[in-house]
Parts: structure tokens; C-alpha cells; sequence
């Protein structure tokens, strides 16, 4: 197995300008690029004069005024949120005030399992923990508004929260950050789990939708395809991870500078939290041990020799 997927690295699209993305749903980039953000956070509008907004963005006057501009003379009358990352989430309390639409998303930010002894959110400085939805939202709740219907689709493991959203009608799915063309997702415990984001990937898998969406980047087509392609990256992963520490290695850094060649050093951090995701659900699995629960700076070993 090796890491074959296909990401796509061209999206041109300029900040604060709108662009119909598919037939009735246009899109809006948040002007923060950068190494977890790829071009920018991208704001959704779905249909025509009544309309819904999903993943209003970060707290920036300028992309919220954006937003603002773009839907001028329209009705907002629904706010869906995919997760509650700050460049996703923080924009709500100025579009909810300026249009009086209602909220919907999953639920308040949340890790994905009790913090450990001395463990505090890792994301933290990333995570928007003032968010609440007016409305929480179930697994195949559907939510309608004029003309468009979307079907609320739980995907944790970026975050607990993950929800994606179909287009009831369509072969469309706005995927958030959990599914996205330019990169893989970073699934970073205890806000994020593997085990959860591997079983989301799946769920999705047998989904008929196959456009998707994304929180980041442009829009993916095949998405079975490519979800399926997701999946073996993870299991090439996993695989060279158990490769790693049946080779000696016993700590996440080493497997981190064995496996992640040409890494963007800005993301080595990440990558770190990446294979401690891998190996909660190894541990959990019985095919890796270590004391205690799995830690960044654990020693690790194969459970099975
Ligand atoms: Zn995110």
C-alpha cells in the first residue's frame, strides 16, 4: 500500500468574492490561508432569495461583511455549522445578528473522550468553546427552508461534533473539514479520534451522494472514491506505524521523522498528534501497548510478537 491519493492544490478563487460552485449553491473564501486552512475557510449559500448559510467562518469583519454583501436582498433563514473550529464557527453571533436566522449544528464544542490526568484540550487556542446551536441536531434530522432540505450526517473524528450536511435531492454533501480534495484531515486527540474518524469515513463510503463540498479547497467528485482512497492512506499509515515499532522505534517523534517524509515542518506537531490518534485506536484495538493510557511522549510497543 503507499499513499496514492490525488489531492487537488488548484483552487483559485479570490477572498470576499462569491462564485456559484454547482447550481444553487455559491461559495465564499474567508481571507485566512495558511498551512491547516489550505486557501481559506469557505463560507456556503444555499439557494436563492430564502436562503441557508453554512459555516459562516471566522470573526473577520471583512468576511463577514462579505458574507453580508453577498446575500444582500435575500432572506437568511437558516445557519448551519460543521464543526466548531475557529476559522468555521466564530462568524455565527454577527450573521445570526444581522439576519435572524437559526442555528443549527450538532451541538457546543466537546473533546471526543475524557481527558487524561494532567491532559488539558490541546486545540484549544482552536476551538470555538462559546458556540451553541439554537437548534442541536441528530444523525438524519433533515432540516428544511424554501426550496432546499439538508439532512444532517454525524461524522466525528476531526472533531466530536463533526456534522456534515446532504442536500436532500442532490447528489451534493458539504463535508466540512472531515473530507477534503486538498489535504487529509488532522484528527488530533482528545478533540479529535481515529477510531471515530475512521468509522465517519465509512459511514460516508455508503452514501450515495458523490459531490462533495469541503470546508477547504474545491469540490470533490467520485467522493466515494476518493473516501475509499482515504481510507487505505489511513490503513497505509496504521501499517507503517506497526512497521516502525516492530522495527524498535518507541516513541511518536521517531515514528513521526520515519514516516512523514518531506513534511511541511510547520505540521510535525500535527503529525505527532496524527499518530497518537493511531495509536489510541491501536491500543484500543489490542495491537499496540504502552502504560498507562496513550500520551504524546508514551513508549510504545507492538502488543502482539
Ligand atoms: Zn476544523
Amino acid at each position: 500500500m503507499s499513499d496514492d491519493i490525488t489531492f487537488d492544490k488548484n483552487f483559485d478563487l479570490a477572498p470576499g468574492e462569491p462564485e456559484e460552485v454547482v447550481p444553487g449553491v455559491r461559495r465564499i473564501v474567508a481571507d485566512n490561508p495558511g498551512p491547516f486552512t489550505f486557501k481559506g475557510t469557505l463560507t456556503y449559500i444555499v439557494g436563492h432569495g430564502k436562503v441557508a448559510i453554512i459555516d459562516p467562518g471566522p470573526d473577520d469583519p471583512n468576511h463577514i461583511k462579505a458574507v453580508l454583501d453577498a446575500v444582500r436582498g435575500e432572506t437568511v433563514t437558516h445557519i448551519f455549522v460543521t464543526h466548531t473550529h475557529r476559522d468555521h464557527s466564530p462568524a455565527v453571533p454577527a450573521i445570526k445578528a444581522a439576519t435572524g436566522a437559526t442555528v443549527y449544528a450538532e451541538g457546543p464544542h466537546r473533546v471526543s473522550r475524557p481527558l487524561h490526568a494532567g491532559e488539558a484540550p490541546r486545540m484549544e487556542a482552536a476551538n470555538d468553546m462559546d458556540f451553541r446551536p439554537d437548534h442541536a441536531l441528530a444523525d438524519g434530522d433533515v432540516v428544511s427552508g424554501d426550496g432546499f432540505a439538508l439532512e444532517g450526517v454525524t461524522t466525528p473524528g476531526h472533531t466530536a461534533n463533526h456534522m456534515a450536511f446532504a442536500l436532500k435531492g442532490t447528489d451534493i454533501t458539504f463535508s466540512g473539514d472531515h473530507v477534503m480534495g486538498w489535504s487529509t484531515t488532522i484528527v488530533a486527540p482528545p478533540d479529535g479520534a481515529m477510531t471515530d474518524y475512521m468509522d465517519s469515513l465509512n459511514k460516508l463510503s455508503r452514501r450515495d451522494e458523490q459531490v462533495y463540498l469541503p470546508g477547504h479547497g474545491g469540490a470533490i467528485r467520485e467522493a466515494t472514491r476518493f473516501v475509499a482512497g482515504l481510507i487505505l492512506h489511513r490503513k497505509a499509515r496504521e501499517a507503517s506505524i506497526l512497521h516502525r515499532l516492530g522495527k524498535g522505534a518507541t516513541d511518536i517523534a521517531t515514528i513521526v521523522r520515519a514516516i512523514y517524509i518531506g513534511l511541511d515542518p510547520r505540521l510535525t506537531n500535527a503529525a505527532g498528534f496524527s499518530v497518537l490518534a493511531h495509536m489510541e485506536d491501536l491500543v484500543a484495538r489490542g495491537e499496540v501497548a504502552t502504560e498507562g493510557p496513550p500520551a504524546i511522549n508514551g513508549v510504545y510497543r507492538l502488543a502482539r510478537t
